[in-house]
């Protein structure tokens, strides 16, 4: 069974009177364990995907299986359970919130788990524990306090990927995490994803970024809201 897996998944937006498709029939397989590039023209429908697939969205129509749970048919409070458990999300403009420190960014996603997986995640160890061992790793360590406005484009986004990762989900989900960093802390990011997808997470980047791509195992390319090769 496929831990991924999206079945002539259509997405539509109304603008006024207007219906514009913006996905027009996905299908797409992600096996454990993959590492996967999502590369596509701007406007293609990347982003609209990522967010479905990230369950933090509905598509219009088609299916959509995640370690053979039927998403769609799922409520948005268990739709947001299963996020929580499942997913870590990473964005472009890594939306963490300003006042918080980075040490209370990294917590923010463990309020969104079931009480009763509360201890089966963190068995062992509690949040602020395992918050403090991902933000060292990621060379956060001297930074636990500071405000995300005290911080380079490349610490926020480590911090984004450390809340991420605090509930130790299966997928990790990229949507150009790299396109507001220069190339250095943009290639330290992807050496993070990669890393991660040694550990065996199953990792999904998109990027326009023909070097970032390259991280991964396979590519995905996306044009008009269809899957043009993969
Ligand atoms: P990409 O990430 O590949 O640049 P997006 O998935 O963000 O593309 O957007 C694809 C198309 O869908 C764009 O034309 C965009 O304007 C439109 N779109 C995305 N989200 C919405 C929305 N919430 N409402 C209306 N149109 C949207
Ligand atoms: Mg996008």
């Amino acid at each position: 069974m496929a831990l991924i897996e999206l079945r002539d998944v259509r997405k539509s937006f109304r603008q006024g009177d207007l219906e514009f498709e913006v996905l027009r029939g996905i299908d797409l397989t992600v096996e454990k364990g993959e590492f996967v590039a999502i590369m596509g023209p701007s406007g293609s429908g990347k982003s609209t995907l990522m967010y479905i697939i990230g369950c933090l969205d509905r598509p219009t129509s088609g299916s959509y299986r995640l370690n053979g749970v039927d998403v769609l048919s799922l409520n948005d409070d268990k739709l947001s359970k299963l996020r929580a458990t499942h997913i870590g999300f990473v964005f472009q403009a890594f939306y963490l919130v300003p006042y918080l420190t980075v040490l209370d960014n990294t917590l923010l996603p463990v309020e969104y788990l079931p009480k009763e997986e509360r201890k089966e995640r963190f068995r062992g160890t509690s949040p602020a524990e395992r918050a403090k061992e991902l933000l060292t790793r990621l060379g956060m360590r001297e930074r636990l306090h500071f405000k995300p406005e005290e911080l380079s484009g490349g610490q926020k986004q480590r911090t984004a990927i450390a809340r991420a990762l605090i509930n130790s989900p299966e997928i990790i989900l990229a949507d150009e995490p790299t396109g507001q960093l220069d190339s250095k802390s943009g290639k330290a990011v992807m050496e993070v994803f990669k890393e991660l997808h040694r550990e065996g997470k199953t990792v999904i980047v998109v990027t326009h970024d023909e070097k970032i791509a390259s991280y991964a195992e396979r590519i995905v390319k996306i044009q008009d809201g269809k899957i043009v090769e993969s």
